[in-house]
């Protein structure tokens, strides 16, 4: 039986195997030797034609347009059943030793073709039709007939009723499988669109601040070094030691104060991109110690650092300046987590390491580390957890945007054991 068109995947297509078929036809007539002992010569012909018409459907199969195939495959079931009948009656009718093949030939093409709508139910009509004819013609007992045209009957309804929920299962799947390339296609898109959205308020923050960075910088400056000259000034005062206290109080909360507005700036700064640096070969040792030393301030009663990055370490091609930024802005973070989590005496790790031919520094504490609806948004925009008073939610964006110019990436985890991990990789 040739195999149907639908038949896909790897391998010679479905007209190269009737095709093959077809070429055997003529010679299958070596069976009428082994079974029949003699040539019978119209059985031969019928073979020939059988053959040369599979030819015609193997070479039309391919060409045909996708409503044609449908009728190609049918006729080719259709042709085959007949054929098939014809051998037999050639061969002996329901003396001949091929009759027994035309009770299970519904089934064989269900087995062999269940993808094929009507396929099988066109065999068994063919079947049923052609072995009742014959049944008529030989006058075989209504008995023996009607016991034949069942078996045929049977094996048509079982062939159709396997085929079908072959067919179910079929579109099951498919219906699965284009559900998830929907909902694939539609997350890529939603992801797209939260880039897209991402890198446009970059933009928008990165035009903002190269303006208000100018307009701030200069009052800045003034307010601060009348600060220094009022805190000169009124500290040489006699006064009463608790009014002292107070001022002093005062001003250092206001220099507090002007310190987080210069913080702001120069992360704006960074952000605006205004102070262009050519990258050269960094120590990773020098960069970690310089970070640290500035941290130091900050962590001293939170956190104790520890480092364990080798001088032996290849050298990153990257703005050392630019890495201490980034390095204390990871540090400060974890100062912040730990000291956030009411917890006393932290530890902050810094680990500098070769992995899969990447130098790679880590920075991780022991802190709460990330709640799941934190850890997706880390990298967006004014995402911040720590209030408007303390957080600017430029941290983070603006560390990955640093180390992106060096080729550097900046990813972020949970620890197993509990706490944060932020992950530079560098090229
Ligand atoms: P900011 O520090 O101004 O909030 P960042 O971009 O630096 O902005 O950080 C964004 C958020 O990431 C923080 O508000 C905090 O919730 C979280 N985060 C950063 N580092 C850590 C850390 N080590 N442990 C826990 N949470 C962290």
């Amino acid at each position: 039986m040739p195999s149907t068109p639908t038949a896909s995947g790897p391998g010679p297509g479905p007209e190269w195997k009737i095709l093959v078929f077809a070429a055997l036809m003529p010679l299958l007539t070596v069976l009428d030797f082994l079974t029949l002992s003699r040539f019978i010569p119209s059985a031969f012909v019928l073979r020939v034609v059988w053959g040369l018409v599979l030819a015609f459907f193997a070479f039309w199969l391919p060409r045909a347009s996708e409503k044609r195939r449908v009728w190609f495959v049918l006729g080719n079931a259709a042709w085959n059943a007949v054929s098939y009948l014809l051998l037999v009656f050639l061969t002996g009718a329901l003396e001949s030793p091929y009759v027994y093949l035309v009770f299970t030939l519904p089934l064989v093409v269900a087995f062999a073709f269940p993808e094929e709508r009507n396929v099988t139910t066109v065999c068994g009509v063919i079947c049923f039709v052609g072995t009742g004819w014959q049944v008529w013609v030989t006058e075989t007992s209504f008995s023996q007939g009607s016991a034949w045209l069942s078996l045929i009957a049977l094996s048509t309804f079982l062939g159709e009723y396997g085929s079908s929920r072959f067919r179910k299962e079929l579109e099951v799947r498919n219906e699965v499988r284009v559900e998830r390339t929907r909902r694939e296609a539609a997350e890529k898109f939603a992801r797209a669109v939260r880039h897209q959205t991402q890198s446009e308020k970059l933009a928008t923050v990165g035009r903002l601040a190269a303006n208000v960075m100018h307009e701030i910088n200069n009052p800045l400056a003034f307010v601060r070094s009348n600060l220094h000259f009022l805190q000169k000034e009124l500290l040489a005062l006699p006064l009463p030691s608790e009014v002292r206290g107070e001022f002093e109080e005062v001003l250092t909360e206001t220099r507090t104060g002007l310190d987080r507005i210069q913080q702001i700036v120069a992360d704006l700064r960074g952000f605006s991109r205004m102070d262009v640096e050519e990258p050269s070969p960094c120590l990773l040792a020098d960069v970690v110690d310089n970070a640290v030393r500035l941290a130091g301030v900050r962590l001293k009663h939170v956190a104790h650092v520890k480092v364990e990055v080798p001088r032996e370490l290849p050298s990153v091609f990257a703005v050392s300046r630019r890495l201490v930024q980034v390095l204390l802005n990871l540090l400060v973070n974890a100062g912040d987590a730990i000291e956030e989590s009411g917890r006393e005496g932290g530890t902050i790790l810094v680990r500098g390491e070769v992995q899969d031919a990447h130098v790679v520094l880590t920075v991780e504490d022991d802190g709460p580390g990330f709640p799941p609806e934190v850890l997706p948004r880390l990298f967006e925009t004014f995402f911040t957890t720590k209030g408007p008073e303390k957080g600017t939610g430029l941290g983070l964006v603006i560390s990955r945007e640093l180390l992106a110019e060096f080729g550097a990436t900046l990813s972020a985890e949970n620890r197993a054991e509990g706490g944060a991990r932020l992950r530079i990789v560098f090229p």
